[in-house]
């Protein structure tokens, strides 16, 4: 009995404990719990100052996201950026491009030069000494004269070194390309007006290339320029003014209409000149050819029209030096339109011979004012001829 009652003793606490330890355990875990909810708790605040960075971040990121679109509709209303160019002055381009011209002339001057050094000067020496010159675009009355005045001297002088040679030739070719009229282009201001200047020539040429190049140099040397683009026929040569003229400031005065007529485009320009002060007008030109009249009718009444307002103090022939005789024969035929004052030779880097230069001054009776020596944009210069002849002679 007593073992009985000590069984039941034992049982019942063996009760009380395990169920005292499963009423305990509960509690245990819900605080780990806790804890754990706790740290998810700060796990979930961590992220909530992640979020604010995050946020941040992703509210930057969103602004930046959004941004473009809240840009967008600005971004055209922005201001272009203004990126004037500063041009290089003009004076001593020719000496700097004076390499082109070499690899162009050398032909020309390299083989009078052999010629004129052989020990025996007989008459087919000087005939092939005339032949030299005449390729060259001399033109035949000039290489007669070259050729005769070479004899001379030799005759006078006897002994031929080498340096003699050169020296001899180079005078001679210097007497043929200076001219006593000055190649000094008038591009000042005068009577409160500025100076107004007409490109003319037939299309393709350069013509309009010319009036870029000018102006940026004309710019460069400090002047303030205004471009005309009456060149209304080409349809793309407003365009490429108006480019040209961006680059430097110069204002380009264009009609909005297709054919428009050039007179009143010249007029607008010269208006526009006169207005603002300017210091040189330079207005291009259409070049069609098709009849003498057509042309006189066009460039006469530009120069009528301008007139008007200001006078025109240069009208500057643009020719294509690499074309040779029919130059010359555009050259002839502009002549007689309009009072050219100067002649712009363009792509004297390319093909040509040179010998044009002598040709169209002794033809037109005016000097050649300025060079195209490439495509660049400073690629243009005022025509010396001593650089011209010792690149001639490579020297
Ligand atoms: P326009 O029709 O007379 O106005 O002729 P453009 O000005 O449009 O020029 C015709 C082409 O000749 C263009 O490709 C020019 O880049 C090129 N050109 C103009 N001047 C020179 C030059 O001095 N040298 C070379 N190599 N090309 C030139």
């Amino acid at each position: 009995m007593i073992a009985y009652i000590i069984l039941i003793v034992v049982v019942a606490v063996l009760l009380v404990g395990v169920g005292g330890s499963m009423l305990l355990r509960p509690r245990g875990m819900h605080g780990i719990r806790r804890g754990r909810a706790r740290e998810l708790d700060l796990s979930g605040s961590t992220p909530q100052a992640g979020d604010d960075t995050s946020s941040t971040g992703s509210g930057t990121a969103t602004a930046t996201a959004t941004a473009p679109p809240a840009q967008r509709p600005v971004e055209p209303e922005a201001p272009p950026k203004p990126t004037l160019e500063k041009p290089p002055p003009s004076a001593g381009r020719m000496v700097r491009l004076r390499a082109r011209l070499a690899r162009s002339q050398s032909g020309f001057g390299v083989a009078l030069l052999g010629l004129l050094s052989r020990d025996r000067l007989d008459d087919d020496t000087w005939d092939e000494i005339e032949e030299v010159l005449i390729t060259a675009d001399v033109g035949v009355t000039p290489a007669r004269q070259i050729t005769s005045d070479l004899r001379t001297k030799v005759k006078v002088e006897g002994t031929r070194t080498p340096e003699e040679v050169r020296a001899m030739l180079r005078s001679e070719l210097l007497a043929q390309v200076e001219t006593e009229a000055t190649r000094a282009l008038h591009t000042q201001r005068h009577e409160g007006h500025p100076a107004v200047l007409l490109m003319v020539g037939v299309n393709g040429t350069g013509k309009t290339t010319t009036c870029g190049k000018l102006a940026r140099s004309l710019v460069g040397d400090g002047q303030t320029v205004v471009l005309g683009a009456a060149d209304t026929f080409r349809a793309a040569a407003a365009d490429q003014l108006q480019t040209w003229g961006e680059r430097v400031g110069a204002q380009v005065i264009r009609s909005d209409k297709e054919q428009a007529d050039p007179a009143s485009v010249a007029f607008d320009a010269v208006s526009a000149g006169i207005e603002q002060e300017a210091d040189v007008v330079l207005i291009d030109t259409a070049g069609r050819l098709h009849t003498k009249n057509d042309l006189m009718d066009e460039l006469g009444k530009v120069k009528r029209v301008v007139e008007k307002r200001t006078a025109v103090d240069e009208v500057l022939l643009v020719l294509d030096a690499t074309t040779g005789q029919n130059g010359l024969r555009q050259a002839r035929v502009f002549a007689e339109v309009v009072d050219v004052t100067g002649i712009v030779l363009t792509k004297l880097d390319g093909t040509a011979k040179g010998g044009i230069v002598i040709a169209v001054q002794r033809e037109l009776g005016v000097p050649v004012k300025l060079v195209g020596l490439g495509e660049g944009p400073d690629d243009l210069a005022p025509f010396d001829p001593v650089t011209f002849v010792d690149a001639i002679l490579g020297d």
